[in-house]
């Protein structure tokens, strides 16, 4: 296969499986989007932590401290921020970090912000340096510097403002910088789901698409999602399309198997990049230990998405392992895809 036809391949794929959010997402996850705490499935500890944190807030009649949400994409980083926002009952505005391209565009949402509102900064660790620098006393002393002209006529203005709650979002908490990390009071780290929580969710989508849906059909999608909500959502909705053209539009386990085997979704929920990565670290590197870099461009693909999307699961569940010299491949993993074989041929019943 050529890197034209492996990118395509990742292009659709990224239509399936990816954990970032796509159009149809957005419109259809306004309705399975949890508003209230008490429809935010699993993350325990952090839920049971927050409920105090904005308890003991709300008590105090005081914003909540600046809160940092850390974790891969698709486990409900975004939906916590909206969540909080609701339970505090104040105004949320959204951005994100590379849109705060100036320190002008900072100081315009600052501005704007009224006493309690959050701001949501989602992917804050891709923040400028220079915009970055204008956020610190935003948070510490809900003050503004401006600087107006250059040069001997530059002076500094202060603004005010009105105390507000930052959250931030990130899948990459290693590379914030440490005085804006320092900057939050509340830190919490999302996990993969296990499957008991992702078939509660599963169960409560089908329940708002009103879609029949049988227990161990939701068993089986939510082994699949790969630990994440965006996942097992969008994978309900592929094989609602399924069962409503080739089904009685009942999702039963037999549908859920042949839907995802169609979409090249495996047993372990790996896809067609994800096995491309494990095939190129096998068959380029001889299983490792090899930088995401150079797996990259061997696949034509941003290392990004290999760090953000493939590489966190596959170590999550034990099929990539770090070194000190890049990452390696796992017996298991080769077990997976039948590299003990001298063929390098899949494991029969992959899917
Ligand atoms: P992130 O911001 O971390 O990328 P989102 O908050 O956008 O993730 O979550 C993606 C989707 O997954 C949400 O729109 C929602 O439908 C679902 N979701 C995430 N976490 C949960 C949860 N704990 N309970 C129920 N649904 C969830």
């Amino acid at each position: 296969m050529d890197k034209s036809q492996i990118s395509k391949k990742s292009t659709e794929r990224e239509k399936i499986v990816t954990t970032q959010e796509t159009e149809e997402d957005v419109i259809l996850n306004i309705s399975l989007r949890p508003s209230k705490l008490s429809d935010f499935i699993g993350q325990k500890d952090l839920s049971d932590n927050l409920k105090v944190s904005m308890e003991a807030a709300r008590k105090r009649k005081e914003p909540l401290e600046h809160v940092l949400l850390s974790g891969p994409p698709g486990l409900g980083k975004t939906s916590l921020a909206n969540i909080i926002a609701h339970e505090m009952g104040t105004r949320i505005t959204t951005t994100s970090g590379p849109a705060i391209s100036r320190p002008g565009d900072l100081v315009g949402i600052l501005t704007n912000l009224e006493a309690g509102d959050i701001l949501f900064i989602d992917e804050i660790h891709r923040l400028s340096s220079t915009v970055e620098e204008y956020i610190y006393p935003a948070m510490e002393n809900f003050e503004i510097d401006v600087i107006m002209d250059k040069g001997p006529y530059a002076k500094t203005y202060k603004f005010n403002l009105k105390p507000f709650t930052l959250i931030g979002a990130t899948t990459r908490a290693g590379l914030l910088t440490a005085p804006l990390r320092s900057r939050f009071g509340i830190f919490h780290h999302l996990d993969f789901y296990e499957t008991p929580d992702l078939v509660k969710i599963i169960t409560r989508s089908a329940k708002i698409l009103s879609i029949s849906i049988e227990g161990s059909a939701a068993e089986e999608i939510s082994r699949r999602s790969r630990g994440s909500p965006r996942v097992a959502n969008r994978l309900l909705r592929r094989v609602r399309d399924w069962v409503q053209v080739k089904g009685d539009g009942k999702i039963g386990l037999e549908a859920v198997e042949s839907a995802l085997k169609s979409h090249g979704i495996d047993k372990m929920g790996l896809d067609n990049v994800d096995r491309k990565v494990i095939q190129a670290m096998q068959e380029s590197f001889d299983g490792g230990p090899v930088g995401i870099e150079s797996i990259a461009a061997t696949l034509n693909e941003e290392p990004d998405t290999i760090i953000d999307i493939v590489e966190p699961f596959l170590l999550k569940i034990g099929f990539l392992k770090r070194t000190p010299r890049g990452r390696e491949l796992t017996r298991k993993a080769c077990e997976h895809m039948g590299f003990s074989n001298s063929r390098r041929e899949p494991q029969k019943g992959l899917f």
